[in-house]
């Protein structure tokens, strides 16, 4: 439900599928060769992947990427207070959200808090069944004459996404016991003072495990699948691709990209370029041009999920250029919104080396773009790899309810991206 259990459980796969810490590599001082399968992880928040493939990096690689943040709500640094009793975590929302989709539902809190000598306390609440589950209140329908008449983005306001914490006070407390109740429990279970919480990283996200969805069980509903969903089956088809391939395989989880790809951790860190820079390192080839020539001449997926098609809002979507649940995977030739303003645009040289992929492994896939024209919008990480002058098309699944608490991807189209994948990988 974090970009950093995504980093951990996908370390976990890859090394239960004999991939190495490519820092282990490098310090052996071994070379590689084809067939090498290496890891590496950036700040525990972005995991890259690599086979070795049996032609020289040079000629290029099949990259699939896809992010592994999603939205959600974070907590501020200084985020416990108390007020008429009832102890409360501040929040500040992250990502695209419908404000008034967060209330009233089962929270949980995952995350870590950093203490001064370094050492990680790990939090997660909520999604042990004996946890207790948080949540946020919304007004009792009786008194919400005045809330009903206010825009939907104004009903419940980001200010006031704030989590139900606790609400027994602690003995002979004058002042604030609910809160310095909270704060001792907080000592006793994760040794840490209140003053430990500014340098944590709390995510409150939607409690409860994906289920089933649909009579005929022919859906997931889950949080998160954007893009999770594409991170997952991505990093699924490099691990289970075959030994060896022509072209190197590689996957890249990224983390910020719901807000915009920046910092260390995002599309736009150096650290996807560097890792590159070290395989060619161990194949003495790290010069400058060689780097460039490597990305340039490498091919792309981003893989990320597209706006599923929904009978109850079909007015906003181009019917002939919309994505079907069932259909098979996406491409998304172009993303962005007014005049394509933001967008890769993939080239059509691309997209028909890409379709005749599909074709000759006969994958099931659609073309769409984001809703109709001048009707929204959205970007992907797609434009970023493809500053290497890099072909990158957008490839992923349909989703809907998409940044809501609970989205929903069809099963068909979760089988159907993964083997995408692998016919990109292996072309
Ligand atoms: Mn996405
Ligand atoms: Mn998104």
């Amino acid at each position: 439900k974090t970009e950093r259990r995504c980093v951990q459980l996908s370390k976990k796969l890859a090394e239960d599928n004999g991939f190495v810490y490519l820092d282990d590599v490098i310090k052996s001082g071994k070379k590689i060769k084809a067939g090498d399968k290496l890891y590496s992880i950036n700040k525990n928040k972005n995991i890259v992947l690599f086979k070795i493939g049996t032609k020289p990096l040079v000629e290029g690689m099949r990259v699939l990427g896809a992010h592994i943040d999603s939205p959600r709500l974070d907590a501020k640094q200084n985020p416990i207070y108390e007020k008429e009793s009832i102890s409360l975590l501040d929040t500040h929302y992250y990502g695209g959200v419908k404000k008034y989709q967060w209330v009233t539902i089962p929270l949980a809190i995952h995350g870590v808090i950093i203490k001064k000598d370094g050492t990680t306390v790990n939090v997660a609440i909520g999604d042990d069944e004996n946890d207790p589950v948080l949540g946020i209140s919304d007004l009792l329908i009786h008194l919400a004459g005045d809330q009903m008449q206010k825009t939907a983005s104004k009903v419940i306001e980001g200010e006031d996404l704030d989590v139900t914490f606790g609400s027994i006070p602690l003995k002979d407390e004058e002042k604030n016991a609910v809160k310095a109740n909270i704060l001792k429990m907080l000592n006793e279970k994760y040794q840490i003072e209140e003053e430990d919480l500014l340098s944590a990283e709390l995510e409150v996200v939607p409690a409860g495990k994906a289920r089933d969805y649909g009579f005929d069980r022919s859906m997931v509903a889950g949080y998160g699948h954007d893009d999770r969903v594409c991170a997952y089956t991505s990093l699924r088809a490099v691990v289970d691709m075959e030994e060896a391939p022509e072209y190197t395989s590689c996957c890249i989880l990224v983390d910020k990209e719901e807000i915009g790809s920046v910092g260390a951790t995002g599309a736009h860190s150096l650290f996807f370029e560097n890792a590159i820079l070290e395989l060619l390192n161990l194949q003495n080839t790290a010069d400058l041009l060689t780097l460039r020539k490597t990305l340039e001449n490498t091919k792309m997926l981003s893989s990320d999920v597209s706006a599923g098609f929904d009978p109850l809002f079909a007015g906003v979507n181009d019917p002939k250029n919309s994505a079907y649940l069932g259909n098979g995977i996406v491409f998304n030739k172009y993303t962005g919104s007014r005049g394509k303003s933001g967008s890769n645009d993939a080239n059509p040289e691309y997209v028909a080396w890409v379709r005749d992929a599909m074709d000759s492994k006969e994958v099931h896939y659609q073309t769409a773009e984001l809703g109709k024209v001048d009707q929204g919008g959205g970007g992907t990480i797609a434009y970023i790899l493809g500053n290497y002058n890099m072909n990158v098309l957008d490839a992923g699944i349909a989703v809907l309810n998409m940044h809501a608490p609970m989205e929903i991807v069809s099963k068909a189209d979760v089988y159907e991206a993964y083997l995408a994948y692998i016919a990109f990988l292996k072309k």
